[in-house]
């Protein structure tokens, strides 16, 4: 594969996204990359006029009029499973080829999710301030076990599923919420999780986890009307894109101990507001998206972009592709 010397760059990858995988791209490739040039679209879409293949993360919006002025590319590679901020329908009709990395994170993900449920119903971050501020308060940190509760999951893809199965390993009754699976889903039925409506599932949870993608169906799925169908003693924990909670009902359902408490790794605007309401409560655990951030998930997730999008600009099918377009031009 011949590299390419002149000053146009063949891939431009405008977000931290490193690994052996980029390493190896720049190897044969001229490969342009800044981290923060995502927050730079103008330069941005200069940059990729002339280039074949464009590589983000989650900053990135790729929105039609991006992938416009990139007159030459070929391929959209995103390093990470949420397809969310790619407007792939207008790929598509360019004759763009995106491909991504739907399940390298997803085990990442799910511990990530393990964590913030225990850290959460076992009060572990308040306790731990607690203990550092010099105090040793034992029953204020008196918690709730997670064994004989009930899980509800929301959505029942590669990462709910792997969360079904840590949570069936606890000792947790599991209930699912998926309106794409059907009931007698032979996966579903292996994993031990009785499928119900949304309302039943909200109604029955200890414990809701939402491992949904964003789209116009989910967007504040969990709004002020779901939250108030939960218990009270139930908590909410979201790894899956912030503005699947209506972040300003949830505050408010916390503060009125509507519902127990709620875990975040996702947030409506990332970053948010460091005078958010919700970080002065002390029923939420927060993390700053980063469930997928381990380094055999990071190292992954390069790893099948890179090759992905060395195989399209060699001509060659990709494995991970999330649309199926008629050929732009000759590669
Ligand atoms: P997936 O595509 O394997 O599964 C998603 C599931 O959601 C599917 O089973 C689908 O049928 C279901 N679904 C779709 N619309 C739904 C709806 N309206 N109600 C209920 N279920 C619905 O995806 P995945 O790999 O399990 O990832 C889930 C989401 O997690 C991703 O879309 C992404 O947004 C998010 N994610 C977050 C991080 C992070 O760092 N926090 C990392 C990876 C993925």
């Amino acid at each position: 594969m011949p590299g390419n010397n002149s000053s146009q760059p063949e891939i431009v990858i405008p977000e931290d996204l490193t690994g052996p995988g980029t390493e190896r791209l720049a190897q044969y490739f001229n490969v342009y990359q800044d981290s923060s040039l995502w927050q730079r679209p103008d330069e941005l879409a200069d940059l990729i006029s002339g280039a074949r293949a464009l590589i983000v993360r989650n900053r990135t919006p790729v929105t039609a009029e991006l992938l416009q002025a990139g007159r030459e590319l070929l391929v959209v590679g995103r390093g990470g499973a949420g397809l969310d901020n790619i407007d792939v329908a207008a790929a598509t009709k360019l004759g763009i080829v995106v491909c991504y990395a739907p399940v390298q994170n997803a085990t990442s993900v799910a511990e990530h999710t393990l964590g913030l449920m225990l850290a959460l119903v076992r009060r572990i971050p308040a306790a731990d301030s607690s203990v550092r501020a010099g105090q040793w308060l034992r029953h204020e940190h008196t918690g709730t076990q997670l064994a004989g509760k009930t899980l509800g999951i929301i959505g029942l893809g590669h990462i709910g599923r792997l969360v079904a199965a840590y949570g069936k390993a606890l000792g947790m009754e599991l209930v699912g919420y998926d309106p794409y699976l059907s009931t007698d889903s032979p996966v579903i039925k292996q994993l031990g999780c009785e499928l119900t409506k949304f309302d039943a599932l909200l109604t029955r949870a200890d414990v809701i986890t939402i491992h949904v993608p964003l789209t116009d169906q989910t967007y504040h799925l969990l709004d002020r009307h779901a939250l108030d169908q939960m218990k009270n003693t139930a908590v909410l924990v979201n790894t899956s894109r912030g503005p699947v909670v209506n972040e300003e009902e949830l505050c408010f359902a916390l503060e009125a101990g509507q519902i127990a408490g709620a875990a975040l790794d996702v947030r409506e605007n990332e970053p948010p507001a460091p005078d958010s309401p919700l970080h002065r409560l002390d029923n939420t655990v927060l993390t700053p998206h980063i469930a997928a951030f381990t380094t055999e998930a990071q190292n992954a997730v390069v790893e099948a972009v890179a090759a992905d999008v060395m195989a399209v600009l060699s001509g060659k099918p990709a494995n991970y592709y999330a649309n199926f377009p008629s050929p732009r031009r000759e590669t």
